[in-house]
């Protein structure tokens, strides 16, 4: 029998995942083996999501998973070696540091005997196979939608996981402990832990309350912040809780304009792959060169206010302080802020794309540089210079009753819906009678949105008109 290492990464999961049907339908005894290396960075959020994630995987691998802190090669090679390995197996993953770190790794161990068989279960399609016909890179979703995506239908592996045949290596217990180790928690994960449920379970349960709950309605609701239509899949995904095709698969017998549109979201996910994967500077280069010479502002007060969520906008501050309690923000909100951001404040798109690294749960190397690229009007199929959120009128149509407002932004528990969106148009008597002292309690807008939407307007057009 053929001894295999299981190498998990971005694919925390035993369901439907193309490493396990592997080993199941080739006899193989696996050691299954997550590596921990503190050289590539995760935000803070991630790392409480992954800690709890490796929880929950090593239950389903009934207390084999190994969990190990260091250099990947040197860990694999002395795994090789002390038990007698012929194989690794691992799911692609799809950076660029990722990419040249697997190769590496590859050359390395290829002199000991081992042969690598690597699979692509954390995206629906390999990005490699996902060009134009002419086989360059898609730069635009609509098109990458309809020739690649359109109309897929997806099988998902069946096998059963009670048939793993574990390496047995002792120290079980051991490996879980030395998370407590490397991965250190902070005071600001407990809020985490009452909204999440990180693990296969926790993925399952909340596919299964979208289904039911806001797949109908999805393509309207997904806009509204104040209310739950969107699945909060996202972390699950993200960490390959769940398989992606398992996700596709469940809507695709459902011929609505919501499963449709829903599907659609999964293939932005897709998108911002194959960007990466393709363009692999999207993480940290404007993707359009134009833009390098662009004069972003340096105004350390404004970005400190627009992180802790005290701008003056309440959407915004909603969103951001929804960001630092949850590790979460609605997408519409996220449109929202990012636009502030780059916009009105005039701020680098990378100084968003770090703040939410480090807070979401869901930080993504692929769909958070793409969409970050995306908002500031520098990537590929980015939005138009010209689309500046009007923070008060995505406010007023979004969050109607200022719901979601008052959720998080509590100074204004008190004031009405028709206040709400700008408390700083109203008069100091007036905010007084609902309890609110503007510039005490609930800061007054930090820029003016008229002359910072000109001032972005005419710096934005002089380079977008350039080709
Ligand atoms: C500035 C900015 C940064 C973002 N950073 C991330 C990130 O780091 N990680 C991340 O997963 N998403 C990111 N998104 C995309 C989107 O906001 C989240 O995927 C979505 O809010 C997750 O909530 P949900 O699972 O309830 O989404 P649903 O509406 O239920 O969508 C289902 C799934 O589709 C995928 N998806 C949906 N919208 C997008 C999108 N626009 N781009 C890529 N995938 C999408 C996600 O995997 C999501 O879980 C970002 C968006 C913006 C505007």
């Amino acid at each position: 029998m053929v001894n295999s290492i299981v190498w998990f990464r971005n694919d925390l999961r035993i369901t439907d995942n193309a490493v396990i049907n592997y080993s199941l339908e080739n006899n193989r005894k696996v050691l299954p083996v997550y590596i921990y290396d503190p050289s590539t960075s995760l935000g803070s959020a991630s790392k409480w999501w992954l800690k709890n994630s490796l929880i929950s995987l090593n239950k389903s691998l009934k207390g084999n998973l190994i969990v190990i802190e260091g250099e990947p090669s040197k860990i694999l090679l002395d795994l090789v070696n002390k038990n007698n390995i012929k194989e690794i197996l691992w799911n692609e993953r799809y950076s660029k540091d990722d990419r040249s770190q697997d190769n590496e790794i590859k050359n390395i161990i290829k002199n000991h005997e081992v042969n690598f068989i690597t699979f692509h279960s954390c995206l629906l399609k390999n990005p490699q196979n996902t060009l134009k016909k002419d086989a360059t890179p898609f730069k635009v979703y609509t098109p990458f939608y309809k020739q690649q995506y359109q109309g897929m239908t997806y099988e998902l592996y069946n096998y059963n996981t009670e048939e793993i045949d574990y390496i047995d290596c002792g120290h079980k217990e051991q490996h879980l402990k030395i998370l407590d180790d490397f991965i250190k928690t902070e005071k600001w994960h407990e809020k985490l832990h009452d909204k999440w449920v990180p693990g296969e379970a926790g993925a399952q349960e909340k596919l299964k309350v979208f289904l039911s709950n806001g797949l109908n309605g999805y393509s309207e609701g997904r806009n509204r912040p104040d209310k739950q239509y969107t699945s909060m899949l996202s972390p699950h995904i993200r960490f390959g809780e769940i398989s992606i095709r398992e996700v596709a698969k469940s809507i695709e017998n459902i011929n609505t304009e919501d499963a449709e549109i829903f599907y659609k979201e999964l293939v932005w996910r897709e998108f911002s792959y194959h960007l990466l994967y393709h363009f692999p500077h999207l993480v940290d280069t404007n993707l359009q060169k134009k833009f390098n010479k662009f004069k972003w502002l340096d105004n350390k007060n404004h970005l400190e206010s627009w992180q802790k969520g005290m701008t003056g906008y309440p959407i915004i501050d909603a969103g951001m302080r929804q960001l630092y309690q949850t590790g979460y923000m609605h997408n519409r909100v996220r449109m929202i802020v990012g636009s502030f951001l780059v916009k009105n404040l005039m701020l680098h798109w990378s100084h968003g794309q770090e703040w939410f690294w480090d807070t979401l749960v869901d930080a993504d190397i692929a769909s958070n540089s793409a969409s970050w690229q995306w908002i500031a009007g520098t990537g590929a199929d980015a939005a138009p210079y010209f689309r500046i959120f009007n923070p008060i009128t995505q406010s007023k149509k979004f969050d109607p009753d200022g719901v979601y407002i008052k959720k998080y932004v509590h100074e204004l528990k008190d004031i009405p819906s028709n206040i709400i969106h700008m408390p700083s148009d109203c008069d100091a008597e007036t905010l007084k009678n609902y309890g609110l002292i503007l510039g005490e309690d609930y800061p007054s807008p930090i820029v003016d949105l008229s002359i910072t939407r000109d001032r972005a307007l005419s710096a934005f057009k002089e380079l977008s008109t350039e080709k």
